[in-house]
């Protein structure tokens, strides 16, 4: 059995956060709003993945209002779903993910964030891309008051 799983998140850009995508913190002057580190690029993947696995969402599996959560480690939470969804039988067939921001760069860091993901998931790191687009100055990821993130995983059993 084949099954494709779908991702998504935002959010705000704000200044005193650190900006963390797949696990690789950026050199930015604003990072990411949220409950925990606000790792878009791993929710989105966290979110794709439980889809594909039939198991629900980021948001049932870590609930918001849980003050356990707060400040988590996303590499963490990533894990521990990965690990359930294992449990279920699955395999990684491949993720293609998009990162949606304008500043700052994202082409130099690449390698390393799809070398991170890989570790997290205990994957190769052929198994996994990631592309980065701007939002052509058009708000929000254009103006630099949010980075998105879209996945599409498959896995298999
Ligand atoms: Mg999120």
């Amino acid at each position: 059995m084949i099954r494709v799983g779908l991702g998504y998140d935002l959010h705000r850009l704000i200044e005193g956060r650190k900006l963390i995508l797949g696990g690789v913190a950026f050199d930015f002057e604003k990072g990411e709003d949220g409950h925990s580190d606000g790792d878009v690029l791993f929710h989105a993947i966290t979110d794709a993945l439980l889809g594909a696995a039939g198991l629900g969402d980021i948001g049932s599996y870590f609930p918001p209002e849980d003050m356990k959560w707060k400040n988590a480690d996303s590499a963490e939470l990533l894990r521990t779903v990965w690990r359930d969804i294992q449990a279920a039988g699955w395999h990684l067939v491949n993720l293609d993910c998009v990162v949606k921001l304008e500043r700052p760069k994202f082409l130099p860091r690449r390698r390393e964030v799809i070398e991170s993901i890989a570790a997290t998931l205990g994957a190769a790191p052929d198994q996994i891309f990631v592309k980065a687009k701007t939002g052509e100055k058009l708000p929000p990821v254009g103006t630099s008051e949010a980075v998105e993130s879209e996945v599409v995983c498959l896995l298999e059993k």
